[in-house]
């Protein structure tokens, strides 16, 4: 079942959306359990770091291999009949297949925005999006999930059945005691976190493939909303936004409909997507009319029915002049079409940037695009907007910034023309990650640590919380075999 890696074949299979780009010597595609433990048992024996991938569209290099067996779980794809308010999948399920089955009743709401990503993936990498911000990340509609460990076991963990006792566990035949590891208050996917009685699925869930690997999920269905409104405002300035996004936050505790995403665009983020124009169009991808200089504002409304939708609207919309924008200038979304219009929108700007930098590296190879996804407390947003709008206005490098403006995070893209460039954005990003994490925030709010940022991630977690992950990574990981370089350096 292992085959030869072929550099000519296989080559996707060394990289992911990251651009960055691995080595591999062995390759194996599973479509059964079982033939995920055959792998992991030849590793073992062979002492073959393992490199497990979904559908590769992580952005933090953590299915980028660094020698040894590349574990692509692609065709691990079933989806069984939803029963209730659960689905059963395989890991290599694609979010838009889970869709797609099923019926229009029910709705899986984890939403990265890329849809090709796995199951898995976005089990692995604890994956949020806009959407987040009502329904949390993807851990909250885990219900269980298969595990196969490094050792040979297959660990079936139920959330509510499956817990420590304080903080001991036993799962088959690992036992131990989990290190404290309290996670931050802010928006985070960086690393691993305990809490006494936790569920033991938790641990699993944002591991990014370090712990086991994931190979079924029961995944937690929710009642379709019956109606899905937005609204897209410009507003003046990206303070006024911020202003703009505090007020709405507030006003919508306890308002007619529950605020499901808030999301933002700078003026540049919608002057790149104007200057696409043509080709998103010959993509079915239409650019609404932009206001030139303005920053942007989407937020979508939930609702069992739309006249709720419509007077949570109406009352955002009324937020407006208070901050200097025209109501009547803003887009509104009422329908599901005009819903996935905005949505495929939203999606072109960092699937454009990537585009950019493709293009680029066919002049300067090493290129890679610079992307930060970091959140901070509220209290800190109108702080954090003013830090990158200073320094990226005084710096000169080619920049946008977007993201989840509602949880306080916002990913700034720089796109280097040169490798100059890319020395001073990675000083920029290096100051502003010091600055986050003085502020209490995440330098990792939704992408993963991977092979990127192990750098950033140590100086948010400090030498000792490090320490405790390596030896809870040990408990499961003796021989530090499963994805070596992802989240903690080697052993
Ligand atoms: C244009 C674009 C937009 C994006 N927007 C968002 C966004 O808004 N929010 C967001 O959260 N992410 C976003 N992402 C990132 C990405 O889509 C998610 O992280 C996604 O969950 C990765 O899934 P994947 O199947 O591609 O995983 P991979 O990239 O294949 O793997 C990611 C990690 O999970 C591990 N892994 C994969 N499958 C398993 C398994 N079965 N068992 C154990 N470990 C496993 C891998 O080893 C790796 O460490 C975006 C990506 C792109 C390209």
């Amino acid at each position: 079942m292992i085959e030869p890696f072929q550099p000519a074949a296989h080559a996707d299979f060394l990289r992911d959306e990251s651009r960055r780009t691995g080595t591999a010597d062995r390759i194996a595609f599973p479509r059964t359990e079982s033939e995920v433990l055959e792998a992991l048992a030849e590793a073992r024996a062979n002492r073959m770091p393992v490199t497990t991938q979904g559908a590769r569209t992580g952005i933090a290099a953590g299915a980028v291999p660094e020698g040894g067996l590349v574990l692509n779980l692609s065709r691990m794809d079933q989806i069984h009949a939803p029963r209730g308010n659960a689905v059963r999948v395989q890991p290599g399920a694609s979010l838009d297949a889970v869709r797609a089955a099923l019926p229009p009743h029910l709705y899986f709401s984890p939403d990265p925005t890329e849809t090709t990503a796995s199951i898995g993936g976005m089990i692995s990498c604890n994956s949020s999006g806009a959407l987040s911000y009502l329904y949390g990340p993807t851990r909250n509609h885990v219900l269980g999930l298969r595990v196969a460990t490094v050792s040979g076991e297959i660990l079936d963990l139920r959330r509510g059945r499956d817990k420590a006792d304080g903080l001991r566990f036993r799962l088959g035949a690992l036992s131990g005691t989990l290190p404290p590891l309290p996670r931050p208050a802010v928006k985070n996917a960086a690393g691993y976190f305990t809490d006494p009685h936790m569920d033991l699925v938790d641990l699993f869930i944002g591991s990014e493939g370090t712990l086991g690997v994931v190979t079924e999920a029961t995944l937690r269905l929710l009642p379709a909303p019956g109606a899905v409104w937005g609204l897209m405002a410009f507003l003046p300035s990206s303070s006024a936004a911020a202003g703009f996004v505090d007020a709405l936050r507030q006003s919508s505790r306890g308002g007619p409909a529950p605020l499901a995403a808030i999301e933002y665009f700078d003026s540049r983020a919608l002057r790149f997507l104007g200057e696409h124009a043509e080709e998103l169009a010959s993509q079915g991808i239409s650019v609404p009319p932009l206001r030139e200089g303005a920053s942007c504002i989407y937020a979508e409304w939930h609702a069992p029915a739309a006249p709720a939708a419509e007077a949570a609207l109406m009352a955002a919309a009324e937020l407006l002049p208070g901050f200097g924008a025209d109501p009547d200038a803003s887009l509104l979304a009422d329908n599901p079409h005009d819903i996935e219009k905005l949505k495929l929108f939203r999606h072109a700007v960092p699937e454009l940037v990537n585009s950019a930098i493709d293009e680029r590296r066919k002049i300067h190879p090493g290129l890679v695009k610079l992307g930060t996804d970091m959140s901070v407390p509220d209290s800190r947003l109108a702080d954090v907007l003013a830090l990158y709008g200073a320094d990226l206005a005084a710096s000169g490098l080619e920049h946008l910034v977007f993201g989840h403006i509602g949880a306080n995070h916002l990913h700034v893209n720089i796109l280097p023309r040169h490798p100059a460039d890319y020395a001073a954005g990675r000083a920029l990003y290096d100051r502003w990650a010091a600055q986050v994490i003085a502020w209490g925030g995440s330098i990792a709010a939704e992408h993963g640590i991977g092979k990127l940022k192990r750098d950033l991630f140590r100086q948010m977690a400090g030498e000792e919380s490090i320490r405790k992950m390596r030896d809870l990574k040990k408990l499961f990981d003796p021989g530090w075999l499963l994805n070596p370089g992802t989240l903690l350096e080697g052993p």
